[in-house]
This record gives C-alpha cells, structure tokens and sequence, in this order.
C-alpha cells in the first residue's frame, strides 16, 4: 500500500471534517469574516480530526483564492501544505523531546516573518506534553503574538493544559464521531478503494473505534490487507481476534441497544470460532453489572483500560437503569452449566432482554396461576398474553393427571366458554360430549385466544397451520403438514408461559386439561413425541427460565 487510508483519506477542506460540523462551521466563518484569532486549542479524543482540521486552517488562512472560508486546495501555498513542504507552517509534537526544544526555538523565530504566505501556522500536538519551562516558553509567545504568527494546540488532555495558555486560546472541544457518520466515511472510503465491505463490518471496525476515525481507517486498512477486498463482520472479528472480553463488550452493546439479531449473530460468532460461551456469559455479566454500578453512581474503579472503560460510560449513559437491571437479570439466569456448547441459552436471553417490561416480567415471574382480569380490559397488546379470565366453571390449572390414575370423564356439555368481541361465532353454544369432536368445535376458539402468545412466534397464527387432530385418552396431538411449523411450534411450547397460555387455552375450551404433543401428519411422529432429554438444548434454556418437564415422564410410563 502506497499510502495509508488515513492519510490517503485525510479530509482536505472544513466540509470534509467527519462529525465536527458545529466547530468546521464557525472556523469557516472566521475564514470568511477575516476574524482568524492568534491562538486556538483543540481538544478532543484521539482521531477525531483535530489536526486535520488545524491543517485545512492553515491553509484556509493563508489560500490565495479561498471560497466560503474553504481552501482552494490549487494554489501553490495549499499544495505546498498538502505535499507537506510548506515553509511556513511548522508542526511541532510536543509528545517528543524535540518538541520541547522546538519550543525553545520557537519563541525566538517566531518574530521572523513568514517566507512566501501571509501567516505563520504554528501547530502544536499533544500540547498536554509539555514541560513546565516549555509552557512559559509558549505563554510568553502567546501573551504578544506577532501579527504574522497563528497557532493551533492539539491535545486529548485538556486538563493538563495550564489555565494561563487556555485562556489565550479559543477553546474547540471536538466529540466523538457517532457511528454512523463513522460507517457512511468508511464506506466512501471502500467504495473508492474498490472494497466491498458489509454495513456490519464498518459498524463493527466503527464501534471498536470509539468515536475515533482515524483508528476506524487504520483497522478498515488492517482487514483489507488481511482479508482481500470483501469484508464481512467476521473478518473483523478474527483479526482483533474477538473472543472473549471484546466479544462480550461488543453482546453488551447489542443488548443495551436491543439489536436482537446483531446480538445473536455475535453469539454464534463466538461459538464457531471455538471460544468458550460461558467464558462469554461470564465477561457479559461482568460488563452489565459494570453499566449497573456506573449507573447508579457507585462506579468504582473496575481496573479496565481507558479505552473499555470510555466504553462503557458511552453504554451507560445510552441505556436507562429499569432496562439494565432488567436485562441483567435476565442474563444471570442463564444456566450454562450443563450443555455448554448450544448457542440457545444466550439466544432466549438476547431475545428476552428485548422484550417489553410487561412481558419480561411476567416470563420472570413464573406464577403458576393467573389472577382473573377484569373483563372490560384493554386488549392486550402485541406481543403479550391475552387477559386470562377462566369461565365461571373452569377448574383451577392442575397438572396433567398422570397415567396409573383413572382418567376422569371430559367433562361434557355446557362448558361455554366466554366469547371476547370480535371472537369467532363457534365460540359459543353446546359442546360436543366427545372430546375429538369438541376440539373441532372448539378448535377456532383455541387459536383466538392464542393469536397475541408467542416468544418468538404467535401460537394463534401457527396452529392455523395445525392440519389434523387427534385426541387419545388425555392428550391431544397436533399434526402439522411441514417440519418447520411442527418444530416452531414445539419451540414456543418449550417456553413455560407459552406453554402455560395454551394449557389454559385448551383447559377454557375443552373443560378439562390435556397433554399436548406434536408431530407430523404422515405417520413422522417420532419429531414430535421425542423425549424431553432427546432435545436437551431446549430444554434446557426452558429449565434456565423456569420450565418444569412434563413430557419425560410421560415417556417413562410408556
Ligand atoms: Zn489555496
């Protein structure tokens, strides 16, 4: 590579400045306006664009032709700073031991007169560095400016700069570069470089970045080099070798963000990338407490790097506290203990962080039996369960009877169920005494009350694709045409309030409970009657949240 990006991409005029546009606008107006002052500080996080933008001032100042305050970039003097041979601006790094010695010698060449422009441009970076003879050495100059002389301080640590140089300088503090504006840069960049690189990827490179664009460019350069001219998030992810604790700082940005599928797909990157998931839970538990106690004002001293830590203040003040302490809660019941290779206890968690309050807590709160609701409730909003109110003489929930005991009558006719508005005309009238007939019946009325229950899909809408029934004994067996609807359903089955909600549902509309099993219509029952422990992923992450199994027993007795 000839150049590196940031310098091949550095901006050329004010307008160019990522992310600045608040301090590009008043220095062009300066330009414009001919009010350029003698002393400017520049503060800010590393790669924000501070010297870039004192560069373009240098040479807005001093361009032969300059258009609204911008830089002709075409004059001999602009070239001349572009090609970094311009005499009469002097770059000094205070960081440097020459730089102090610059210092010294800057107080005496200072009273020359610029070579061939009209100002001198001193620019002074990391002014923070400098020693105490040097800043005298500064604030004398400072105090009786030539008229030929500018001078433009840089520093990430405007604390450490003496009160007595701050108050000579017009003071510019320059912010972090939000990400997106981060994202659009790069991808002009890539597009430019003839590199396809994925929105993820840029948003990735971005937030690793911080806010800071020039890091952004070194490590877009750093993949592109590594990786070839197409760039995916895990290209990122290898090459800063993202496992563990930055992998975990990044799932906690998704979370905070509610970025449910960037938050799985970072799940699955860890997992495919071999690191240990609960390595990850622990460093995402560790961080989200961090947020908490940042939050509440207890932030201690967490031993991070400045960069993490930059981090997570950024995290903590983007999330509100009833979201934190929900969302952690949510992680730390997350058990991996026992099937520490499945990705979906960490999925469920990401989903459920996202969820509405109102319906986390009622997946927290496993209460085995609903109070009645008011009938005149409100409907229930998306994604929530329906108001429960069991008819009138409904038996409370009970467990499904188990096998050795005799199995009680259905209870037979006038189980009615109460009809909410709009509900299908079925719902009402005299039931069928048998009780495959009565599901029939009965069947619309199921789904109705299902149509708002889901985790990740609705009931209602998937048991439309139920095709075919059966009722043997105390179970009922939903057949579905298509694998996929089969599994999704037994996935929403294997989260205890859903499970819960169609336990009720059936108990309401078939006066008495059964067991629930699925499987496919022609005769492929083995997926569906499978035991518990045979989908031991799920069930395990329904146990994490509170599940109990049901159907193993029933297995054994067979
Ligand atoms: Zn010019």
């Amino acid at each position: 590579m000839a150049e590196v990006f940031y310098r091949k991409w550095r901006p050329k005029s004010l307008s160019e400045v990522v992310g600045q546009e608040a301090i590009t606008k008043t220095l062009k107006q300066a330009v414009t306006q001919g009010r350029v002052a003698h002393a400017y500080l520049f503060c800010g996080t590393r790669g924000t664009g501070k010297t870039s933008t004192a560069r373009i001032m240098a040479k807005a100042i001093n361009c032969m032709s300059p258009r609204d305050g911008e830089p002709d970039n075409e004059c001999h003097i602009c070239v001349g700073i572009n090609e970094s041979r311009a005499l009469d601006l002097i770059e000094i790094d205070a960081a440097s031991n020459r730089g102090i010695d610059d210092i010294r010698d800057l107080s005496d060449k200072v009273r020359f007169s610029p070579n061939e422009a009209r100002f001198k441009i001193y620019i002074i970076d990391e002014v923070h560095m400098l020693t105490e003879p040097a800043f005298n050495a500064l604030l004398k100059t400072l105090e009786e400016p030539p008229a030929h002389a500018v001078f433009i301080l840089a520093t990430t640590e405007a604390h450490k700069v003496p009160l007595t140089i701050i108050s000579r300088c017009q003071r510019f503090d320059f912010r972090r570069i939000p990400i997106e504006q981060m994202v659009a840069k790069l991808g002009d960049i890539c597009a430019q470089e003839g590199i396809e690189a994925s929105h993820g990827a840029l948003q990735l490179v971005s937030r690793i970045a911080n806010g800071g664009l020039r890091d952004a460019e070194n490590l877009l350069e750093q993949v592109f080099v590594s990786y070839g001219s197409t760039i995916d998030e895990d290209d990122v992810r290898q090459l800063l070798k993202l496992g563990g604790d930055e992998m975990a700082l990044e799932l906690v940005g998704h979370i905070v963000g509610k970025s449910v599928s960037e938050g799985i797909a970072a799940i699955n990157s860890t997992s495919e990338q071999g690191n240990d998931l609960r390595q990850l839970l622990r460093g995402t538990l560790e961080y989200l407490r961090s947020l908490l106690l940042i939050k509440t004002g207890a932030g201690a001293q967490f031993g991070y790097s400045d960069e993490v830590a930059e981090r997570l203040n950024t995290l903590a003040a983007d999330t509100q506290m009833e979201h934190l302490y929900r969302v952690l809660k949510v992680f730390a019941g997350v058990n991996m203990r026992r099937d520490t290779a499945s990705t979906l206890p960490l999925e469920l968690a990401m989903v459920e962080s996202a969820m509405q309050p109102e319906r986390a807590v009622v997946a927290a709160v496993a209460a085995p039996r609903r109070e009645a609701a008011p009938q005149a409730a409100p409907p229930p909003p998306r994604y929530a369960p329906p108001p429960a109110s069991p008819p009138p003489n409904s038996q409370p929930y009970r467990q499904p009877p188990r096998q050795s005991q005799p199995q009680p009558p259905p209870r037979p006719t006038r189980v009615a169920a109460e009809a909410p508005a709009g509900a299908p005309a079925s719902m009402n009238g005299e039931l069928p005494a048998q009780p495959a007939a009565r599901l029939e019946h009965q069947w619309r009325t199921i789904t109705w009350a299902l149509r708002h229950v889901g985790t990740r899909f609705m009931l209602g809408a998937l048991l439309n694709s139920c095709k075919e029934r059966e009722v043997a004994d105390d179970t009922i067996v939903l057949k579905f045409a298509h694998r996929s609807n089969m599994e999704r359903i037994q996935e929403e089955l294997d989260n205890p309030e859903s499970r819960r909600a169609m336990d009720d549902a059936v108990v309401k509309a078939m006066g008495g409970s059964f067991r629930i099993k699925v499987s496919l219509v022609n005769g492929g029952n083995s997926a569906g009657t499978q035991s518990a422990s045979q989908r031991s992923h799920l069930v395990l992450a329904a146990q994490a949240m509170g599940a109990r199994i049901v159907s193993e027993k029933e297995d054994e007795q067979r």
